[in-house]
C-alpha cells in the first residue's frame, strides 16, 4: 500500500461542528445551498444530520424552523470560520430579508475541536447548546458521545437533561 508522507498530506487539522436553521422562504433550499458554499470554501463536510423540523416556539405566526448539524474538517482559524459563515449568510439570505426576526439561514459554530473561546465577536461553545432540542437531536444522532469541553458531559447527557418541551421531528421531503 502506497503511504504518503505526513508532511504532504493535507493539513485538515480542525473539527468544527456548524448548526444550519432556516425559517423563511424556500427553508430547504437555503440549507442546500449553504452546505455547497461550506464545502467550496471552508472545507470537507464529513457528517451531515438529517434534517429536523422545529416550531419557532411562542410565535405562532413564524413558519417552523429546519435544522442541521454538520462537522467539517479545516485549516482555518475559528475566527476564520465566523467570517465565512456570515459571508454564506449575507449571501444567501440577508440581502433577501422581508422581515425582521425571520432568517433565510442562520450558521453558527456549535464547537471548534474542544476548544473554550470567548471573544468580542465569539462565543464557543455556542452557549445554547444544552438550552435547545433543534440543536441536540441532531447532533446526539451524528455524535452523542461528543464531550461538551465547558459543561464536560456528553451530548446523550445533555439531551436528557435538557427542559425544552419545544417539539423537534426529523423532517421528509
Ligand atoms: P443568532 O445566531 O443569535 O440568532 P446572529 O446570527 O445575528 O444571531 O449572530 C449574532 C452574532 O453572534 C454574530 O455577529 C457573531 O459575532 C456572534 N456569535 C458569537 N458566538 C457565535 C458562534 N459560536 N457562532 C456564530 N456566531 C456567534
Ligand atoms: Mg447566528
Amino acid at each position: 500500500m502506497l503511504s504518503i508522507p505526513i508532511f504532504e498530506q493535507p493539513l485538515f487539522m480542525n473539527t468544527i461542528y456548524i448548526q444550519l436553521g432556516s425559517n423563511m422562504g424556500e427553508r430547504h433550499f437555503y440549507i442546500k445551498e449553504s452546505l455547497l458554499q461550506i464545502e467550496k470554501i471552508l472545507g470537507t463536510i464529513i457528517y451531515e444530520s438529517k434534517t429536523y423540523e422545529s416550531s419557532a416556539w411562542g410565535v405562532t405566526e413564524q413558519r417552523n424552523f429546519l435544522n442541521k448539524v454538520i462537522s467539517v474538517k479545516s485549516d482555518f482559524s475559528a475566527k476564520d470560520t465566523l467570517k465565512t459563515l456570515q459571508k454564506i449568510e449575507d449571501k444567501l439570505g440577508r440581502k433577501r430579508t422581508e422581515k425582521w426576526g425571520e432568517r433565510t439561514i442562520d450558521l453558527d459554530i456549535l464547537f471548534y475541536n474542544n476548544e473554550i473561546i470567548n471573544t468580542k465577536e465569539l462565543t464557543i461553545p455556542h452557549p445554547y447548546i444544552q438550552d435547545r432540542r433543534f440543536i441536540l437531536m441532531p447532533f446526539a444522532e451524528m455524535n452523542g458521545k461528543f464531550i461538551h469541553p465547558k459543561l464536560k458531559k456528553d451530548i446523550f447527557a445533555l439531551l436528557k437533561e435538557c427542559k425544552d418541551t419545544e417539539k423537534v421531528s426529523v423532517y421528509e421531503i
